[in-house]
């Protein structure tokens, strides 16, 4: 019977299933004939866990081929496949498995005895191990379950995931993604991207956020290519599989450390054809640097957990650098007046980014006054980021919403000056935040990373600006830190300095 999502992976699997769907650091090849039946082991050991349709199995386990495997095999048994980030405290897990309700939980095994408090709080029924090298009582119970599985019926809009946002204010929601959400998008970027049955990704993000888990694995096997399945990004061992790599997936932090490569170069870079970067705003400088290293343009996309992926630079034409492209086709996007909504601005002007389109998720679980709250009635969900659309139709993210800084009644949207900073000789990055002030109710604040061996000051950068931006967006104070906190997707976490540098106005 079709298990939607799956049906539609499968039914594209190479005819010829002794191809290799992946390879891990190990050098193991793993077959298209190895993936189908070892999902189906891991279905029929959910089955008899007792899993249901509609049941939701938690994962906090480290990227191995099985644990892929269970993410196929969730698909096949009609389960919920919830994956939670390895770096989750257990008191963090203890408020997902309340939240979720799982009737599986698999953790790694040297840390089921300190989580095992959490799981008997949420009175999760089953709580099962696998580790880095796919070993654990999950992978026991499938070795002994048929290579074989009558898939469980489920349509399009069924939940094929739920994926807890990594919200920095309030309680984490549960993106509720559907079969066809992810089904839709894969048919779209595999073709956007011209994924074939020819291609071989290096996979060195982690999987359990969209990116490496959804965007990366659901492409591939859709196209019924092969993914080099490596437990970690490492600058050396990326470059050493590029010569027979044809494509990458990465956050903008891959492209910084790879430009800090001196292997880095047109003739290491030749056999691939695709560079992507996605999950946090690539700068325009690791753009060219790039294209100028390796004679590739990064082909920058934009996407987030609650929508799978919503534009992308084109495959063919220019790949400008600092935007993140067009709708892909089948999803609309347009910019509203942040406040009601109600007005869609012109070309050229900020505001939030809308999104209307099959890749859209189902709401947040069990929370409908939420849900409610980030769609229109028109069925278009508000994400957050603020952006445009320029008058070649490409879309710009100037940030997200709650990093917009208001100063003196004023709109300042960070991105604009970063960009003016970080174009300044001596710097490498900044970050641009509002920080409490007693007269303008925040004060623009940019925080400078400098680069390696430089020693450009405050004033230096401050007369720099002074006449390229309007006065009120001028930072009040310039500080220097070593380094921009990141998460692990790359992405700078703003809320981490506003808190650090909360009291510099107090008088
Ligand atoms: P997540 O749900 O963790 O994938 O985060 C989604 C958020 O990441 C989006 O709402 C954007 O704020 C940000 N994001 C993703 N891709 C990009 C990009 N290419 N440029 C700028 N921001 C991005």
């Amino acid at each position: 019977m079709p298990a939607h999502l799956y049906a539609e992976l499968s039914s594209r699997f190479p005819a010829d299933r002794s191809r290799i769907a992946f390879e891990t650091q190990d050098g193991a090849l793993h077959s298209y004939a190895d993936v189908e039946a070892g999902a189906a082991r891991m279905a029929g050991a959910l089955v008899a866990l007792g899993v249901k349709p509609g049941d939701r199995v938690a994962v906090q386990i480290e990227k191995s081929l099985q644990a892929v495997l269970l993410y196929l095999g969730c698909a096949r048994a009609g389960a919920v496949f919830l994956p939670l980030n390895t770096a989750y405290t257990p008191a963090e897990i203890e408020y997902f498995l309340t939240d979720a309700e799982p009737t599986v939980f698999v953790c790694d095994p040297a840390r089921k005895d300190s989580l095992a408090g959490a799981a008997d709080a949420a009175n999760v029924a089953h709580v099962e191990t696998l580790d880095a090298d796919g070993r654990g009582s999950m992978s026991e119970r499938a070795r002994f379950c048929p290579p074989t599985f009558a898939d469980v019926e489920r349509g399009p809009d069924d939940l094929a995931g739920i994926l807890y946002t990594s919200g920095t204010t309030g309680r984490s929601k549960g993106a509720m993604i559907s079969q066809e959400n992810l089904a839709s998008n894969a048919r779209a970027l595999v073709e956007y991207w011209r994924f074939t049955s020819d291609d071989t990704l290096i996979h060195a993000l982690p999987i359990y956020h969209t990116h490496g888990l959804f965007v990366a694995i659901n492409v591939l096997l859709m196209a019924g290519g092969k993914m080099i399945f490596l437990p970690k990004f490492d600058a050396d061992q990326v470059m050493s599989y590029m010569p027979r790599a044809t494509s990458l997936m990465g956050v903008p932090t891959f492209y910084t450390r790879l430009l800090q490569h001196p292997g880095l170069t047109k003739e290491a870079t030749a056999h691939m054809r695709l560079f992507i970067s996605g999950s946090a705003p690539l700068l325009a400088e690791t753009h060219r640097e790039f294209s100028s290293r390796t004679g590739k343009a990064i082909l920058e996309r934009y996407g987030m957990t609650e929508t799978n992926m919503i534009t992308s630079n084109p495959y063919d034409g220019d790949r400008t650098p600092g935007t993140v492209g067009f709708p892909l086709p089948g999803v609309s996007v347009r910019i509203a007046d942040p406040g009601s909504g109600a007005l869609l601005l012109p070309k050229g002007e900020i505001g939030v980014i809308e999104v209307k389109g099959p890749n859209v998720f189902k709401g947040y679980w069990r929370m409908p006054e939420k849900t409610a709250a980030e769609f229109r009635a028109d069925g278009y969900f508000i994400t957050g980021d603020l952006g445009m659309i320029d008058k070649r139709d490409y879309v710009h993210i100037v940030g997200r919403g709650k990093d917009l800084v208001i100063t003196g009644g004023f709109n300042v949207y960070p991105k604009e000056i970063e960009t003016e900073i970080d174009g300044l000789p001596g710097v490498l990055e900044s970050a641009v935040i509002g920080v409490p002030h007693a007269d303008f109710g925040e004060g623009v604040t940019a925080v400078v990373v400098r680069a390696k061996g430089a020693d450009i000051d405050e004033a230096t950068i401050a007369r720099a600006l002074y006449g390229r931006l309007a006065k009120f967006k001028l930072p009040k104070k310039i500080l220097f830190v070593d380094d921009l906190p990141r998460n692990t997707m790359g992405k700078v976490q703003k809320n981490v300095l506003r808190d650090r540098f909360k009291s510099i106005y107090e008088a």
